[in-house]
């Protein structure tokens, strides 16, 4: 945006009023939606700045148009089980956002699964993807189908199902999912299976997650672990720090909590406890990431079984008390609003000096409220966790070059990629007035590309 003008008191409350009236019309229009009313108040928020140094925002109409999504589309997926019994569940997708490329996010197949929980997740994807500063659009979706228990065959039958009609709103240049919580390799394998199957042709493109022997990207699946630790390695360094003989708590046993683990571990952190939704493990030795993977990647079991091989870990029922154990960082990599302010405010307590949300809005926004007001080092999820659709994208230019980089070249790229979105968002806070800040520098500097990109192409 070119016309700037001085950020004086008036053109806040200006800027207020504007963010005040478009919020109270995104909950009238989307009643019942909290967990949508969250990502988006947590973003509006940020933006107060922009718009007293840049109004012309404002006659655009933006955030009335960022806020709603371009298309959301639900669907029935009928299927089987092994019982012989028909099954319905639900399916989504929602297309966000594409000024800046084709939609781009996970499915997520879980029970909690609702329009509010896929539309935090499609508006927050929109300025995270901004972020990596590629070209791509924000999207998710996902189903209130629950994988838990359920046979292979089951998993299959339900991924055709929901394939067969999901394809017909996705493809490499309008709508490239992938994968989230409950939809790992094997659901990715039968989901492009069952695409190519519907269209007669090999369009590599149209999922990432892939499989590494079929067009998947080597160093995707370490992704978004590495990429958060990646990026609180540039936040510890800024402040004095380093990973190196600290003690790190992560949440989840899942596919980004460990490769956090295994990149915290890598460089020289020792990680003591993790988690999944029924409790926690705390082994003061050091979590055994072997038997973690084991338990989780082959044998998909619960996390209580770790205790049984190690003798010096104890098991413990629920999910919050994790947050109890002292630490010097914290990576939240399960689920949203895991950390409540309670929990937030028993960390600080016991020293913790930097967070990172490896999953996507674990802290409400009480919680970040009480990290920043500590002065703990706060990464948020768009930016702490953008290592993955990073990844993706570059499995995206891979499949249209039809070639494939090593494992050293894709993580030497996510690397940088992480430190840019580091050093953008300290950048962006530091120009709008709040040093430090990354929740503000981040949400900034991923509206502005979108924002920019959208009033360019017209009224759409
Ligand atoms: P997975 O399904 O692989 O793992 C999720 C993990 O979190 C499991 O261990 C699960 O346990 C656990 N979990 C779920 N609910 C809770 C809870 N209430 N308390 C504690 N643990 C819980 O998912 P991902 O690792 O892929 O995703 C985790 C988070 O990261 C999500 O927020 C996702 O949106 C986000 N994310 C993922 C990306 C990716 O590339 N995969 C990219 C960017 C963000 P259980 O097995 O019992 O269900």
């Amino acid at each position: 945006m070119s016309i700037v003008q001085e950020i004086t008191q008036d053109s806040i409350q200006v800027a207020k009023d504007y963010v005040h009236q478009v919020y109270e019309a995104v909950i009238q229009r989307n009643p019942h939606e909290s967990e949508f009313h969250q990502a988006v108040k947590e973003i509006f928020d940020s933006l107060v700045p922009v718009f007293a140094k840049y109004p012309t925002y404002i006659k655009h109409g933006i955030l009335e148009r960022i806020s709603e999504p371009e298309r959301l589309i639900t669907f029935r997926v009928p299927w089987v089980d092994d019982r012989g019994q028909v099954q319905v569940n639900r399916g989504f997708r929602v297309q966000f956002n594409s000024s800046l490329g084709p939609y781009k996010g996970g499915l997520r197949f879980h029970p909690s699964v609702n329009a509010s929980i896929i539309k935090f997740l499609g508006f927050e994807q929109t300025f995270k993807n901004s972020l990596t500063g590629q070209p791509i659009g924000g999207g998710k979706g996902g189903s209130d189908f629950d994988p838990k228990g359920k046979s292979d065959g089951e998993i299959m039958r339900f991924t055709q199902s929901f394939m067969t009609e999901l394809c017909k709103y996705i493809g490499p240049d309008e709508d490239v999912p992938a994968g989230d919580i409950g939809v790992g390799a094997r659901e990715i394998g039968y989901m492009f299976g069952q695409y190519k199957r519907i269209r007669g042709g090999f369009e590599a493109g149209v999922l990432t997650g892939k499989g590494i022997g079929y067009g998947g990207s080597l160093a995707r699946k370490e992704a978004t672990g590495y990429g958060t630790v990646y990026f609180v390695q540039e936040m510890l360094k800024d402040a004095g720090l380093s990973f190196d003989g600290s003690t790190v708590v992560v949440s989840g046993s899942g596919n980004v909590s460990i490769y956090a683990i295994e990149k915290a571990s890598q460089l020289g952190a020792k990680v003591v406890a993790c988690s999944d939704s029924n409790g926690y493990v705390y082994d003061p030795a050091g979590i055994n990431l072997d038997t973690v993977k084991r338990l989780k990647e082959v044998e998909r079991s619960r996390i209580s079984e770790y205790v049984k091989v190690h003798p010096t870990a104890s098991y413990y029922e629920g999910c919050t008390g994790i947050w109890s154990i002292p630490c010097d960082i914290a990576l939240p990599c399960a689920t949203q609003n895991e950390i409540d302010d309670e929990s937030a405010r028993l960390l600080v307590a016991n020293g913790v000096k930097a967070v990172a949300e490896g999953a996507n809005m674990p802290s409400s926004l009480e919680a970040i409220e009480v990290f920043l007001e500590s002065g703990v080092l706060f990464g948020p999820a768009k930016a702490a966790n953008a290592g993955g659709v990073a990844v993706s994208a570059l499995e995206m230019a891979q499949n249209s070059m039809r070639l494939s980089w090593t494992f050293e070249e894709v993580d030497a790229k996510l690397h940088i990629i992480m430190t840019n979105i580091y050093r953008n968002s300290v950048k962006a806070a530091e120009e709008y007035g709040y040093p430090g800040n990354l929740v503000v520098g981040a949400n900034i500097a991923g509206f502005i590309r979108v924002a920019d990109a959208a009033i360019a192409q017209g009224v759409i």
